[in-house]
């Protein structure tokens, strides 16, 4: 499957017929959200566009992708809120935009790029949305060049950095022959694999360890259900100078026992309120549990919020897991 190209055409002649573009990705970004947007954002803006990427508040990023084309990033307070022509990355619905929802339903024109399978196939006026996409900066490459911008070696980097995190280092199921042939082609157009492995798997602040100690030392696992869960809370983040946004790894270190079927990682983003990320291996499908808790993502990978105590959280998770309501 790939998006339909009557839509793929009518979002090109949108953005070539534009001035000036607002773009906006799912809340608390990651490097397909950030390499999918800044990608289109840098190929716009070389193409003589006025570019606001932007994301909702919580404005920060972690490290890890500041190696990104960053600077083009605008705040959420300095974009339009009804701007002609909105473009939104790797958000399954417009709650996931969080603050700039209502920028996007006011817009003239909203494009939307994502390859969520849970959904309406898009909340856009144009759609660009195709499940079967490992990640979002596949749909982006593809409009980039419907509309014939350059890509250069920039460019290259934001759309891999994309292809490279959803992916797992292509080592997930989603990864197909054309993942492959398009991070090729990336390569070949500029992008150094080395540049997004160095910063975005191997570099922490110190302070990540002492964390990571402290939520591998509270991991826990649910036997009959195979579900391993720990608990991140914001006193472990005071206690070693680091930030939210320096943390999303953990849960790849959650997941790794075999006895993990599933895993769950619980972050207290603010006093008794968690973001839920939830990861499985095979058949397990964590993507409808996040949805019955009011969250979404894919089979294997999903995330949801959760309000109230981690163990509650955790007997939620257990009885969806169990194929109860
Ligand atoms: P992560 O655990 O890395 O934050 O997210 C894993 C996947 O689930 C991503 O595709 C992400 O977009 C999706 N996801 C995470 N949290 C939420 C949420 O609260 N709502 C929805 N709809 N999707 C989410
Ligand atoms: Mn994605």
């Amino acid at each position: 499957m790939t998006v339909d190209p009557k839509a793929l055409a009518e979002a090109g002649r949108v953005l070539e017929e534009a001035s000036e573009i607002v773009m906006t990705c799912h809340l608390g970004p990651d490097g397909d959200a950030l390499g999918s947007m800044l990608g289109v954002a840098l190929a716009a803006k070389q193409a003589g566009k006025v570019v606001l990427p932007t994301f909702g508040p919580p404005f920060e990023l972690g490290p890890p992708y500041r190696f990104l084309p960053t600077e083009l990033l605008v705040p959420p307070t300095e974009v339009p809120t009804a701007p002609e022509v909105l473009v939104s990355f790797d958000s399954g619905n417009l709650e996931r935009l969080g603050d700039l929802a209502p920028h996007a339903s006011a817009a003239r024109k909203l494009i939307v790029l994502d390859h969520h399978a849970a959904g309406s196939g898009g909340f856009g006026h144009i759609n660009l949305v195709d499940p079967s996409a490992a990640a979002t900066a596949e749909i982006a490459f593809d409009l980039v060049e419907q509309v014939a911008w350059k890509i250069d070696a920039r460019v290259a980097t934001c759309f891999l950095t994309g292809l490279v995190t959803d992916t797992g280092r292509f080592q997930y199921s989603n990864t197909r022959p054309a993942t492959l042939r398009l991070a090729a082609r990336l390569v070949e157009l500029g992008a150094r694999p080395e540049e997004i492995g160095q910063h975005v798997y191997e570099e922490t602040a110190f302070g990540y360890l002492p964390v990571a100690a402290a939520v591998l030392a509270r991991a826990e696992l649910v036997g009959d259900v195979g579900l391993v869960w720990s608990a991140l809370y914001q006193s472990d983040l005071a206690a070693a100078g680091i930030g939210l946004a320096d943390t999303d790894s953990l849960i790849d270190l959650v997941r790794l026992p075999i006895e993990a079927s599933a895993a769950l990682m619980l972050k207290e983003h603010a006093p008794g309120i968690f973001k839920g990320s939830l990861r499985s291996r095979g058949q397990v499908d964590v993507g409808s549990v996040a949805v019955a808790l009011g969250g979404g993502g894919h089979h294997n990978a999903a995330g949801f919020t959760f309000e109230g105590a981690p163990e509650d959280a955790v007997r939620a998770v257990v009885r969806l897991l169990k194929g109860r309501p």
